[in-house]
């Protein structure tokens, strides 16, 4: 065989696996038809962030009493630094796998069979072949030329009225950080609350800051069109047309495995996405399948766990998944973190309790602790600035099986905001 392993994708999932196999000796092609990378690093979690960073600090000044600004945005120059800064990332990990032996060949790569996989019509041989071809946003039949997360993520100048349909947690990321960077802001859901795929109170203090910043918030309402001449025309069910300038479809996003071959070897699928069992592996057993393509939750920690584990079973070693205590962030304002599942009890502490959060000028959210009768967490959900930062120490806690007295006589630092972690696990008599 040419290769111990072949990759077709090379995004989080794909690099960060073959990364374990090669620092482990291992042959490695990694075939990749786009950016080394994936949509987490070129058009995902990175720009986002960076985006969402940006708006938070313009934002956080002028909200703060006693200071006035003027500023001024070139979003063609915070582009060309957005594009440097995603390149100094997926060039490092690019590097970092050629350096370590691998071979990556751009193109689309398709499994001919169990042993060989296929591209820009070559063949390869290898022991084993690992699936990472992640996901794509939904499409809807008739709305055409409207801004998908890789275009709004490209702009060059701040939308003056930005529609956003779907209030899913990448739509609303947007909205959050457009609105702070100065557009109106319309949010479109279908559903009766925003935020439906997470816990309510949680999305309840989103949809309050939100309405704070003057976001117009419309659930319940489904766009029959959206028309494109100068401006786009969006119809609402039962409600006045929008007019906008731009539009930005999120309505959610499925699995990718468009030329892959997969059809043709008779791979089991679970639904839209590949099935797998605990090891990553199809049903064909030295094909595996990690990341957006073999399941939810659709992150990239996920992407990068999964790869973890099928490398670990290539290598030979009985490694299976465990999402138990798998960390969600969404980083809005305020920023939500949750990890693991409700108990039968919980704490809640207000955020408005935390020093650290006064001195940034946050008083929204709560830090809630979700613990069994017994005490042992089992889970956890926060609202509150840089939630995303301290949400493992309730993962950790729930893969250990602590108590809430183990996390209550944890001495955190003050003044943190993970404090309220210790506040919320306090015993109530
Ligand atoms: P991907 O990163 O999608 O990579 C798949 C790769 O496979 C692509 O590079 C593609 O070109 C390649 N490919 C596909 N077919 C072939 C083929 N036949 N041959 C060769 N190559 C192929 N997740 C988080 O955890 N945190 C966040 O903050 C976050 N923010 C996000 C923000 C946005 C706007 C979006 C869209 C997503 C965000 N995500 C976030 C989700 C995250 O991006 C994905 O979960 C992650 O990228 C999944 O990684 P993956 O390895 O499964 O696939």
């Amino acid at each position: 065989m040419d290769y111990d392993a072949a990759f077709i994708g090379a995004g989080a999932g794909g690099y960060y696996s073959a990364l374990h196999l090669l620092k482990n000796k291992k042959k490695v092609l990694i075939i990749e038809k786009e950016k080394f990378g994936g949509e987490c690093l070129n058009y995902g979690c990175i720009p986002s962030k960076a985006l969402i960073e940006l708006s938070e600090n313009i934002n956080y000044l002028q909200d703060m009493p006693g200071i006035s600004m003027q500023y001024k945005i070139d979003m063609k120059e915070w582009q060309k630094w957005k594009e440097s800064m995603i390149s100094r990332i997926t060039g490092g990990a690019e590097k970092l796998c050629l350096s370590l032996g691998a071979r990556i060949i751009y193109g689309t790569g398709s499994i001919k069979d169990k042993n060989t996989v296929t591209v820009n019509g070559n063949e390869y041989t290898a022991e084993n072949i690992i699936i990472d071809t992640g996901s794509v946003p939904v499409k809807v039949k008739g709305i055409d030329d409207v801004y998908y997360n890789r275009e709004i993520l490209a702009i060059e100048k701040i939308p003056k009225k930005l529609v956003i349909i779907g209030g899913g947690y990448i739509g609303i990321e947007m909205g959050t950080a457009f609105r702070k960077l100065g557009s109106e802001v319309y949010i479109i859901e279908m559903k009766d609350r925003i935020l439906p795929e997470i816990e309510e109170d949680l999305a309840n203090e989103v949809d309050r800051k939100l309405r704070k910043l003057d976001v117009h918030i419309m659930t319940n309402s489904k766009v029959l069109s959206v028309k494109k001449d100068n401006t786009y025309n969006v119809s609402i069910e039962g409600k006045d047309d929008i007019v906008a300038d731009t539009v930005l479809m999120s309505v959610g996003r499925i699995p990718y495995i468009e030329g892959t071959g997969i059809e043709k070897l008779g791979i089991e699928m679970d639904g839209r996405f590949i099935k797998t069992d605990l090891h990553k592996k199809t049903s064909i057993e030295n094909i595996y399948a990690i990341g957006d393509v073999s399941g939810a939750p659709m992150l990239a920690h996920k992407a990068f766990y999964d790869g973890y584990v099928a490398a670990e079973n290539i290598m030979g070693n009985d490694t299976i998944v465990d999402y138990r205590a798998m960390p969600f962030v969404v980083y809005t304002d305020p920023e939500i973190a949750f990890t693991g599942k409700t108990g039968n009890k919980y704490n809640k502490v207000p955020v408005m309790a935390n020093p650290r959060a006064l001195t940034m000028n946050q008083k929204d959210g709560f830090f809630k602790l979700y613990y069994d009768d017994d005490g042992t967490i089992t889970g956890a959900g926060v609202a509150a600035p840089r939630s995303s930062e301290f949400i493992t120490e309730i993962s950790m806690a729930v893969e250990a099986g602590l108590s809430i007295d183990d996390l209550f006589l944890t001495v955190h630092p003050h003044p943190t905001v993970s404090e309220g972690l210790k506040d919320v696990a306090e015993r109530k008599n």
